[in-house]
């Protein structure tokens, strides 16, 4: 029976091996708890900084079963985490933090939209697509143009197509792979916002400033947080993100991303069940930053401030931009993170340079 608060000293599971994972992992060794990786990469940038790692499949059961044995909770660094290997988990007995829910509808574009107006949480208009008829038929309602999207397994704007005549379904439909889809209407923003939020056991919530998030190629390319004259969309996100965190009855950190329309309004475009990248900057910008948040939350400690201490511009550093780390380094007010991948290939996201712009609240 694990107790909280955790004491340190505990192991603390993560599924997935990559830079999230990572990062938590040295928040995690900071409070003196202990990370099992489990993930099916050699050699992963977590592992790497982690006292155990077991490499397979997430769909292992034996896998699964050890890390259910040796770990008080275990938390994830990504969200298609299969619902197998959640199942399994849980019929072990193990502890899991964020819950199985909030994984399950962040992982479903349709069940994230749906379950988000039924928090009373705006979104663009969608519809359901399964076959090009569908599609027709939503183009009729909502009108043209609309952006459909693969419902599952969809990141880093893949699986997505701009659908403008009805003669184009089927045709897109087999771009993204097929059905199942979700066509969405014009989100017409002005710009794209972030907010990265915080849910305790005891439900205590913390927020961090809104970010602005600048994208190329479907990529988060740039944060700049916090985000400029955003006081009115502050109050408006803090209750999407309070809202939300609420309705999952959600513990550990969560990354909400937002469209600014021109009238000040705010919609939801989609959330993260996980630390997030447009959250990096919290590394060098707040005192406790969003990892650390994070393995607060899941093992039942206070959670820490989230006042923005300086204000920070993060750039992902993507393929081989990461090779110019020796001018990142000298640079004083810049802080280089890195993730230990050995191959960069385009697009890649390799590590990222926090820039201090300027101290804001003292
Ligand atoms: P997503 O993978 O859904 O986060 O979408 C990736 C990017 O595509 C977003 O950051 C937006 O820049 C853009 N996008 C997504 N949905 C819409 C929409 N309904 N209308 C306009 N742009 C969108």
């Amino acid at each position: 029976m694990v107790s909280f608060p955790l004491a340190p000293g505990a192991t603390l599971g993560i599924l997935g091996g990559g830079q999230l994972g990572r990062m938590l992992s040295l928040a995690a060794a900071r409070l003196g708890f202990d990370v099992m990786i489990l993930t099916p990469e050699k050699n992963s940038p977590a592992s790497r900084v982690s006292a155990h790692t077991v490499v397979a499949a997430y769909e292992d059961h034996g896998a699964l079963d050890q890390l259910a044995k040796a770990c008080a909770v275990i938390t994830f660094e990504f969200e298609n985490v299969p619902a197998a290997a959640l199942e399994r988990l849980a019929c072990r007995g193990a502890l899991t933090a964020p819950n199985a829910q909030a994984l399950a509808v962040a992982q479903d574009r349709l069940a994230e939209k749906t379950f988000l107006n039924g928090a009373g949480l705006p979104t663009v208009k969608f519809a359901a697509v399964e076959n090009p008829a569908d599609l027709v038929e939503a183009l009729s309602q909502l009108r043209a143009p609309l952006l459909l999207k693969s419902r599952r397994g969809g990141y880093d704007g893949k699986g997505q197509i701009w659908v403008r005549r009805a003669s184009e379904a089927a045709d897109a439909l087999a771009a993204i792979g097929g059905g199942p889809a979700i066509a969405e209407t014009p989100a017409d923003f002005r710009r794209e916002l972030a907010i990265i939020a915080a849910r305790g056991r005891d439900g205590e919530i913390a927020l961090y400033p809104l970010t602005e998030s600048h994208h190329e190629n479907g990529i988060l390319r740039r944060t700049t947080a916090p985000a400029r004259g955003a006081e009115k969309a502050f109050a408006e996100a803090e209750r999407i993100a309070a809202t939300l965190l609420t309705a999952l009855d959600y513990v550990g950190v969560l990354g909400v991303e937002l469209f600014e329309r021109d009238d000040g309004r705010l919609l939801v475009n989609e959330f993260a069940p996980r630390v997030h990248n447009t959250g990096h900057w919290t590394l060098d910008g707040c005192d406790v930053d969003q990892f650390e948040q994070h393995i607060r939350a899941i093992a039942g400690w206070p959670l820490g401030p989230t006042r923005a201490e300086r204000a920070v511009e993060m750039t992902n550093l993507l393929g081989d931009e990461a090779g110019a780390w020796a001018r990142f380094a000298a640079e004083p007010e810049s802080r280089l993170w890195l993730y230990g991948k050995t191959e960069a290939k385009p697009g890649r996201k390799m590590g990222h340079v926090n820039r201090i712009t300027r101290s804001t609240s003292r």
